[in-house]
């Protein structure tokens, strides 16, 4: 049976717009044309030395801070913007003003907000008090002398202190354990804003909904509290002969060599005397770390905690959770709770690491307590709440924003589908494997709800829309769940595994501890997997049609059938001929058919008779009505 003639193809009118050039932004010195940093790439450095109390009886977090400041950009800066995210819990904050009062993202309150004090820089041997303005969640410093181009630092230090919210817009928190409140400790610094060379100071205010946007740098953190709490935070602890016990030290000893957890707090230890090295009085624990956006930690009198082993390829890790025994499973449905968190956690920092690139810290750690679920480097927060299933997605969601934000540092507060859209790419295959399940199916369900999503009433706003501007009910699908399934029909259906995640593996790296943009993981993934796919970004990023095509026209005796595309989101299509004698042939219409009109027309070999005829059998894809996508002779 040779090959059919190529049939003729009748004229219709072109999709000039579909397939036009993207218009993305000019490739500089700074930013390549095939999506790498330019070979005159800056970025701003901000190291942190924190010094910062915990007071449990008042709610109240105290802090001294000096930010090591360095300007690498090309141009001398006169003021330096810093992030007040605590303000966005004062009353009449301008996130109070767009955030219902019961959404996801609030939690303001009376007493909410920094007091923020005798504010000093130290710049070129030079000590000043500076000018300063606060508004909302943001400050303004004004500097005496310019920071000077390429390479000037300067130390800005400032005193702080806030009360803590119950409920820090998910993020951050107290959980009423019987044994001791959970506190979730995150933006809880004045952080620095970026300043970048595509928008000079990135000062979008915190709302609530739109996530961060950080410098890497290295923090020294020195966190006090009562001598009978237990610590985790970002970084490696320095001084683990002060805080822990002998007994514990020797159980993570222990656990790093463990494959299975070790328990270093047993639930019938927490609140004992013995786990603790002293009997009065504060306890400092000491951290550090390097190379990281961010620092968040977590303090309880009512952790359990158990540690084990992960191998993340380069190095082995130490995976652990801290949880109150309220995080505990069993019950009326013998649902597994926390105690199988860590098994959950070597099973991300180990899928990711072997798939993508090794997970990057010494610790992959689990905190139980109020917040739903928050990403912080090295350190998650997951609901106290969460069991079985639930707990695992919600464990592997956080550990998988290690590689999306931590690692590449993209702008969450204008793109959170950077972040969360590439994260839950990775989540689909990562949950596929854990639970043995197949991953067509995965992908066929999520497809399914991108197309009832593109003719819902929230259809009109495209993924690429600024984080805080997502409608609350739009927020899932357009950060998270149409990324995802996009990208996915991109690596399955499109591009193929092999050129997708070579491309996918190069974004990563040429963008870690870096802040890339859109435009250059568009500019990455087209150049590395060889594909021209402007006509996806537009369709599937910047604009909010499904897909849907269909069987147009069929004609048994010459053998050839028409396929159309009948919005302008030009997939390829996969079209199943069946034959009478029951034989199948896949024929799969590329994009490119598509350029010079709506419709395209395929053929079979004559001898054979066609008995139907399916568009997408397996549905991938996110067809918006499949009653057009089969063709029998009795229709
Ligand atoms: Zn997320």
């Amino acid at each position: 049976m040779g090959p059919a003639e190529a049939p003729a193809q009748a004229p219709t009118e072109p999709n000039l717009e579909a397939f036009e050039v993207l218009d993305l932004p000019d490739a500089d010195a700074y930013r390549t044309g095939d999506g790498r940093p330019g070979p005159l790439y800056w970025q701003q450095e901000a190291d942190y030395a924190i010094d910062v109390e915990l007071l449990p009886e008042e709610n109240r977090i105290e802090g001294t801070q000096t930010i090591t400041y360095t300007n690498n950009a090309p141009s001398e800066l006169n003021f330096l913007w810093v992030q007040m995210d605590q303000n966005l819990f004062a009353p009449g904050s301008r996130g109070e003003a767009v955030v219902p009062p019961d959404a996801r993202f609030s939690g303001f309150f009376e007493g909410g907000g920094y007091d923020v004090s005798n504010l000093r820089i130290e710049h070129n041997g030079t000590m000043y008090t500076p000018e300063y303005v606060i508004d909302d969640t943001r400050l303004r410093v004004d500097l005496n002398a310019p920071l000077a181009a390429e390479g000037d630092s300067l130390a800005l230090t400032m005193d702080f202190s806030f009360e803590l919210p119950d409920y820090g817009a998910d993020r951050m928190g107290m959980f009423d354990a019987e044994e001791g409140t959970v506190y979730q400790l995150a933006q809880w610094y004045p952080r620095m804003y970026v300043y970048d060379d595509v928008s000079g100071w990135n000062v979008l205010p915190y709302l609530g909904q739109g996530e961060y946007y950080l410098e890497y740098g290295q923090f020294d953190l020195d966190i006090t509290v009562p001598h009978d709490f237990i610590v985790t935070a970002t970084g490696a602890l320095q001084n683990p002969d002060e805080v822990l016990t002998d007994t514990q030290q020797e159980r993570l000893a222990d656990a790093r060599a463990s494959r299975s957890p070790v328990t270093i707090i047993a639930d019938e230890e927490v609140g004992d005397p013995d786990t603790r090295p002293v009997s009065s009085g504060t306890l400092t624990w000491q951290y550090q770390a390097d190379d990281v956006r961010d620092v968040a930690w977590a303090a309880s009198r009512s952790f359990i905690w158990d540690a084990a082993r992960a191998d993340a390829g380069t190095h082995t890790v130490l995976a652990q959770s801290l949880y109150p025994a309220e995080g505990l499973g069993g019950g009326e449905n013998s649902t597994p709770g926390w105690e199988e968190s860590t098994e959950y956690v070597q099973h991300s920092v180990e899928f990711y690491s072997e798939r993508y690139t090794p997970y990057p810290y010494d610790n992959a750690v689990n905190v139980g307590g109020i917040v739903a679920g928050m990403e912080y480097p090295q350190v998650m927060f997951c609901s106290v709440d969460a069991r079985g299933r639930g707990l695992f997605g919600v464990t592997d969601h956080e550990f998988g924003h290690t590689w999306f934000p931590m690692l590449v540092g993209s702008d969450e507060r204008r793109w959170a589908w950077m972040d969360e859209g590439l994260n839950t790419f990775m989540n689909l295959y990562s949950t596929a494997d854990f639970y043995g399940q197949d991953i067509e199916r995965v992908i066929r369900q999520s497809s399914q709800q991108a197309a009832r999503f593109a003719q819902s009433s929230l259809a009109d706003q495209p993924i690429m829309t600024q984080a805080d501007h997502i409608r609350r009910q739009a927020l899932g699908m357009l950060a998270y769940r149409k990324p995802a399934v996009g990208l996915a029909l991109l690596r399955e259906h499109v591009v193929g595994p092999d050129r997708f995640d070579a491309a996918f593996k190069t974004y990563i790296d040429r963008w870690a501890y870096k802040h890339p943009q859109p435009s250059d993981f568009f500019r990455t993934i087209e150049s590395v997997a060889g594909e021209e796919l402007d006509w996806f970004w537009r369709g599937w990023f910047y604009e909010t049609e499904g897909a849907d095509p269909a069987v147009a026209e069929v004609n048994v005796d010459a053998a050839t059938a028409t396929i159309a595309q009948q919005t302008d989101l030009l997939l390829p299509v996969p079209v199943e001929l069946t034959f009478d004698d029951g034989s199948t042939q896949m024929v799969r219409v590329p994009t490119e058919a598509f350029a010079t009109g709506d419709t395209h027309t395929i053929s079979w070999d004559e001898e054979r008779t066609i008995d139907h005829i399916t568009i997408d059998p397996q549905q991938m894809l996110p067809d918006v009505d499949r009653s057009n996508n089969a063709w029998t002779p009795s229709e």
